[in-house]
């Protein structure tokens, strides 16, 4: 899922600065389950604002609503009355939520409140973590199911760049070396030998490096 952090405070507020009617619009898709944007957060951050405001002396009047994906014209559309009669929507979805948002009501102003982080999961209680950069062109069958391009630090193709120390990554001790946790996939299921194919250079272009990506499936626009 895309995992996603609410921003300080303060950088809320300077978004919202002079603004009298603030729309909070919550996500219930991965912003809930990674607990940024859900409708707790919603109401936690509404009730901050409104105290941080009263006590400036420049009261804030807000409204509250989450629906289920931001990222969907047609749950936007079943708040676009709430959308449009908003001084400011304040966005606690993801970024494809705020873009969605200025792209399907143009004349409304929406900031957001969180940031956009990583996809990822959850490993513990509390804990999320990078598993996947959408290389657009996905390799985790040669590797155990582990993704070198965003476990390993440096993205390495064909096996460990040599620094790491005891499992750990040699630019930063604290996480494990990408590589080594492929390598220990591919022992227990004695595919090693995936270690020995040489992967040719790639064509990042599937990536964000060719700039923005586009899907079209033309069996579902008949
Ligand atoms: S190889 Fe690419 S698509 Fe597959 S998990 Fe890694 S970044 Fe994601
Ligand atoms: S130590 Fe491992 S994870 Fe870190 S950069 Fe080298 S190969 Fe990649």
């Amino acid at each position: 899922m895309i995992i996603a952090e609410r921003k300080p405070l303060a950088e809320i507020q300077s978004l919202l600065a002079g603004r009298k009617w603030v729309l909070l619009l919550g996500c219930g898709t991965c912003v809930t389950v990674c607990m940024a944007g859900g409708e707790k957060e919603v109401g936690i951050l509404a009730a901050e604002l409104r105290i941080a405001r009263q006590v400036a002396g420049e009261p804030i009047e807000t409204a509250e609503e989450t629906v289920q994906r931001q990222c969907e014209w047609e749950y936007l559309d079943a708040v676009a009355d709430k959308i449009t009669s908003a001084d400011t929507v304040l966005s606690l979805a993801c970024a494809i939520g705020v873009q969605a948002i200025a792209q399907r009501f143009p004349t409304v102003r929406v900031v957001p409140a969180l940031n956009t982080t990583f996809l990822g999961l959850p490993t513990e209680h509390g804990v999320w973590q990078e598993r996947c950069q959408a290389c657009g062109n996905c390799l985790l069958g040669k590797t155990g199911g582990v993704c070198p391009v965003a476990r390993c630090s440096k993205s390495l193709m064909n096996g460990p760049c040599g620094g790491s120390q005891r499992g750990k990554c040699e630019v930063n001790p604290e996480i494990d070396c990408g590589w080594q946790l492929i390598y220990d996939r591919l022992s227990t299921l004695g595919e090693q030998d995936y270690m020995l194919e040489i992967e040719p250079p790639r064509d990042w272009r599937t990536s964000r490096d060719g700039g923005p990506r586009k899907i079209v499936r033309e069996d579902l626009r008949a």
